[in-house]
């Protein structure tokens, strides 16, 4: 089979691997010149090693990605450090860490032993969780998470210290937004799993070097090559004039509506049109920066706590020196997830609030740790449309078109998972099996 595959971010390059390894001929297009889309390396002239779009997370649940690495003979236990779920604000006010206790245990002794949490709110975290786990896991559809942690009694306190970051860190939606369902998911596979479901995994190296680099060497890579001509049939697909026997379209849904809209208006699939129409997206910012000297942070991630009146927008620090293993230098990445109305403000202003908000924490640290040394550069990223906006009552797409030619792959579609890596890599895989039952 002689197979396309349009757009080499996660989702595309896992049908790509998925089809090749099938015995397919695989060509992949792609407008950029780098594998890994919206978690890929970006170079930078005042950095000294590659820097990412975004900083990127990864959970111990993120089963299909992990294994996906491995067949492209990646080793995620080298390229990943694993760190048992372990919370803690960079102001030591509030801090959650899990032991290597069996599932369920290691959740409870860490929901009782946090710091920063009273009693009450202690018992109101395994409220919720058990209450989730007796509604398996699926709330009701039009649920917003805030109208869940209110009907579990959650206090505000508990809301803002810790449910409204994890929500934004696994759905980039605040809770008031957010759907219950796709959160009530997320915990379930990461919290209410195996406790290595629970693990958090940190990139020690760039995102494209993870896997897409090493996915994209067997394969036949066509960068800067923007597809604009899609004619989808039951026996095959033309992508810009060629023809191939079968292709996934692996693009953002704009995109996909884009190039499909006459083909499914003329297929009178309307409703599929409009569904890849539907999609709101929301922002993510990540700043990084380039200290003078080495400044070690009590744990590789770290939270933040926000105060977006004085521009504190941040909810996540990230040691990027300590994740690559050098001890020399300094290197940090501040999150800030759902940053709407950021890439319309002047840009010094929000950098120089992020870097007050990650210096006055960290002086508020019972360890006293040293002040923030002198910033050597400062990056900061927006992704306008980092993620869709993962609201209640979503149609999302399957993977498979009114062609038996031509599956569609994103972590838009309906991988029941926010806009996240593990999704964009279970829709691939479930694209190139729509297309051939022998693509695992
Ligand atoms: C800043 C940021 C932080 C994030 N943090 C996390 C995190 O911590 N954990 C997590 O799990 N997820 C995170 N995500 C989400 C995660 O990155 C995405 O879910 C995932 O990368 C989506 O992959 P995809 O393949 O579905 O789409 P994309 O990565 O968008 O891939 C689509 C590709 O298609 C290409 N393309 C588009 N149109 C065309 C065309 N016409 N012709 C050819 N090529 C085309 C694009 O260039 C792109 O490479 C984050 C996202 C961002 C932006």
């Amino acid at each position: 089979m002689k197979a396309a595959v349009i757009g080499a971010g996660w989702a595309g390059l896992a049908a790509a691997v998925a089809l090749r390894e099938a015995g397919a001929k695989v060509t992949v297009f792609e407008a950029g010149h780098t594998p890994g889309g919206r978690a890929r390396r970006v170079f930078h002239g005042e950095f000294d090693t590659p820097l990412d779009n975004g900083q990127h997370l990864l959970s111990g649940a993120y089963r299909h990605t992990l294994a996906l690495m491995r067949r492209v003979g990646r080793n995620p236990d080298a390229l990943l450090m694993r760190r048992p779920l372990r919370l803690a604000s960079l102001d030591g006010r509030f801090r959650l860490s899990a032991p290597r206790l069996p599932a369920p245990l290691h959740l409870a002794v860490a929901v009782l032993g946090a710091r920063g949490l009273s009693w009450s709110d202690r018992f109101g975290m395994l409220r919720l969780m058990r209450g989730l786990k007796a509604m398996s896991w699926a709330p009701p559809r039009d649920w917003t998470v805030l109208q869940l942690l209110r009907h579990y009694a959650q206090s505000d306190t508990l809301i803002r210290q810790l449910w409204d970051p994890l929500c934004l860190a696994a759905l980039n939606t605040p809770t008031a937004q957010a759907c219950a369902g796709l959160y009530a998911r997320v915990l379930r596979d990461s919290l209410g799993g195996r406790r290595e479901a629970s693990d958090l995994l940190l990139p020690c190296t760039d995102l494209s070097a993870l896997w897409p680099d090493a996915a994209a060497r067997h394969l036949t890579m066509r960068y800067g090559s923007t597809v604009r001509q899609l004619q989808p049939s039951q026996d095959g697909v033309v992508v810009n004039q060629e023809r191939f026997d079968a292709a996934v379209l692996a693009v953002p849904p704009a995109f996909a509506a884009r190039l499909l809209d006459e083909p499914l208006r003329e297929a009178g699939a309307g409703g599929l049109l409009d569904a890849l129409k539907s999609f709101d997206y929301l922002p993510i910012a990540t700043l990084n920066l380039r200290l003078a000297g080495s400044w070690r942070l009590p744990e590789p991630m770290m939270m933040l706590r926000e105060d977006p009146a004085r521009g504190h927008l941040g909810q996540w620090l990230f040691d990027r020196a300590r994740l690559v293993g050098d001890d020399k230098t300094g290197e940090l990445a501040v999150v800030a997830s759902a940053a709407v109305g950021v890439a319309e403000r002047n840009r010094q202003p929000v950098i120089e609030a992020l870097i007050d908000q990650v210096a006055e924490q960290a002086a508020r640290h019972p360890a006293r740790l040293p002040p923030l040394p002198e910033i050597r550069a400062a990056e900061l990223f927006i992704e306008k449309r980092a993620t869709f906006a993962a609201v209640p009552g979503l149609t999302r797409p399957l993977n498979t078109t009114p062609w038996r030619a031509l599956a569609l792959a994103g972590d838009w579609t309906d991988t029941g998972y926010p806009g996240v890596l593990e999704g964009a890599v279970m829709s691939g895989l479930a694209a190139a099996r729509t297309l051939n039952p022998r693509a695992v």
